[in-house]
C-alpha cells in the first residue's frame, strides 16, 4: 500500500503516551501537583483513550494547561480495509508523515492484533514485502502502544482484542529500548493492563535481544526459522550469517521461556526451496532438543516476490512428517491475503496520501449511500 500523510503534526510536542508512570509523576510534581495526579492522567490516556487534555475534568486546569503546552495525546489516525475472511488491515498515519500497517485477525474466540515495531525493516528477508522498504525508522513506544488504541476504534459491538503479536512491520528486537518501554506500558496496571501471556514477540533470531527480552518480560517468543540449513537460511534470512542455526537453537535451549512454555518457530513454505521431505526430517531433528512448537505458514505472494507458495498437498505432507515425529506442529491458514494483510505482505510507503485514501473511502461510502 502506498500513501502519504499530509498535514503531519508538528514535532514540538512530546508524546505523553511514551512516558512511564514514574516519568509522568516527576512532571506532575515539578508542576507543583501531587503525584497521584499522574495515575489519573494515565487512566484518561490508556483506559479511556482520551485525545485531549480538555476532557480530563478531574485534573486541575493549571496542570492540564501545562500538559497541553508540552505533550500530545493524539492517537494515530488509521483507516482500515476488511478482508473477505474478516481480517482487517489498519493503515496507521504517524506524526512525521510515515505510515505503518497493522492487522486485526479474528480466529475462534480470539481477536489478535498484529503490531508493527519499525517503519520498514533492515533485516532483508527475501520472502517479505516489508524488507523491500528498507528501514525508515524505529517506532516510538507511544506509536507502538498507540496501535492498540487505534485498533480498538475499529472494533464493533462487543469485540475485544485478546492477543497481541509483534509480527507486523519491522524486527522488534532491533528496536529494543522502545519495545521494552512499550511492553512495560502494555502490561502495567496504569497502562493497557494486558497480561504478558497474551503478548508474543517475533524475531528473526537476534540472540542478545532474545535473552534480554525473556529475562525482563514473561511474554511469549516466536522465532522466524524458515530453513533447516545455514546455506539456505543465510540466503533467505540474512541475519543467519551473524547468528547461524547452531548458535540460535543453542540460545533457544538456554532461554528461560523453555522451562514454562514452548517457543514457537515460524516456517514459511516456499515451493521447491524449503519444503522437501528431507527438510521436514531435518526440521524434526533440529527441534528435538527444544520445547518447541512449529507453525507452518503459506507463503503470501506480493508483486515481484521471488518465490511461489508450496502446493497444499506438500504442506500437508510436511506437516504429517513433523507430527509423526511427535512435534507439536500447526498449519496456519493464510488470512487477509485479498487485502495484502497476510504475513509478509505488509508494505507502506509515504507517497500516495492517507488523506487521499480517506477521501476516496468517504466518497465511496457516500456513493454507496446515495
Ligand atoms: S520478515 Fe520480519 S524481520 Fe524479516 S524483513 Fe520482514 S519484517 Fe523484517
Amino acid at each position: 500500500m502506498i500513501y502519504r500523510v499530509e498535514n503531519a503534526m508538528p514535532y514540538a510536542l512530546r508524546e505523553l503516551r511514551a512516558l512511564t508512570l514514574e516519568e509522568l509523576s516527576e512532571f506532575v510534581i515539578a508542576s507543583g501537583e501531587r503525584s497521584f495526579r499522574a495515575r489519573q492522567i494515565m487512566k484518561w490516556v490508556w483506559a479511556r483513550g482520551a485525545e485531549s487534555f480538555d476532557v480530563m475534568r478531574d485534573v486541575p486546569t493549571l496542570l492540564r494547561n501545562r500538559l497541553a503546552a508540552e505533550f500530545t495525546v493524539a492517537i494515530p489516525r488509521a483507516i482500515s480495509a476488511r478482508s473477505a475472511d474478516g481480517t482487517r488491515k489498519l493503515l496507521v498515519a504517524l506524526r512525521d508523515g510515515e505510515a505503518i500497517e497493522g492487522v486485526i485477525i479474528p480466529a475462534g474466540d480470539r481477536l489478535t492484533l498484529c503490531l508493527s515495531s519499525q517503519v520498514g525493516c533492515a533485516m532483508g528477508c527475501e520472502f517479505c514485502a516489508t524488507a523491500r522498504m528498507g528501514l525508515h525508522r524505529n517506532l516510538t513506544a507511544a506509536e507502538m502502544a498507540g496501535q492498540v488504541l487505534a485498533a480498538r476504534r475499529e472494533l464493533t459491538g462487543d469485540e475485544r482484542l485478546t492477543n497481541f503479536v509483534f509480527m507486523g512491520m519491522g524486527e522488534p528486537l532491533a528496536n529494543y529500548p522502545n519495545l521494552a518501554r512499550t511492553l512495560g506500558i502494555m502490561t502495567a496496571d496504569w497502562g493497557l493492563a494486558i497480561s504478558p501471556r497474551r503478548i508474543t514477540v517475533s524475531t528473526v533470531g537476534l540472540i542478545p535481544g532474545m535473552e534480554r527480552l525473556l529475562a525482563e518480560f514473561q511474554v511469549n517468543l516466536a522465532v522466524s526459522l524458515h530453513a533447516t540449513t545455514d546455506e539456505l537460511r543465510s540466503r533467505i534470512v540474512p541475519i543467519n550469517r551473524r547468528f547461524p542455526l547452531a548458535d540460535l537453537l543453542g540460545a533457544c535451549q538456554r532461554l528461560p521461556v523453555a522451562r514454562r512454555n514452548r517457543i514457537t518457530f515460524e516456517y514459511v513454505m516456499l515451493d521447491g526451496i524449503n519444503d522437501s521431505t528431507a527438510d521436514a526430517h531435518r526440521l524434526l531433528k533440529l527441534m528435538r532438543p527444544l520445547r518447541a512448537k512449529v507453525n507452518l505458514l503459506f507463503f503470501n505472494a506480493f508483486p515481484g516476490a521471488p518465490f511461489q507458495p508450496s502446493p497444499r498437498h506438500r504442506v500437508e505432507d510436511f506437516l504429517a512428517i513433523l507430527r509423526q515425529g511427535n512435534l507439536t506442529a500447526t498449519l496456519r491458514e493464510s488470512r487477509g491475503a485479498d487485502i495484502a494483510a497476510a504475513c509478509g505482505q505488509l508494505y507502506a510507503e509515504r507517497d500516495g496520501g492517507i488523506d487521499q485514501a480517506l477521501k476516496h473511502r468517504r466518497s465511496a461510502a457516500q456513493a454507496h449511500l446515495s
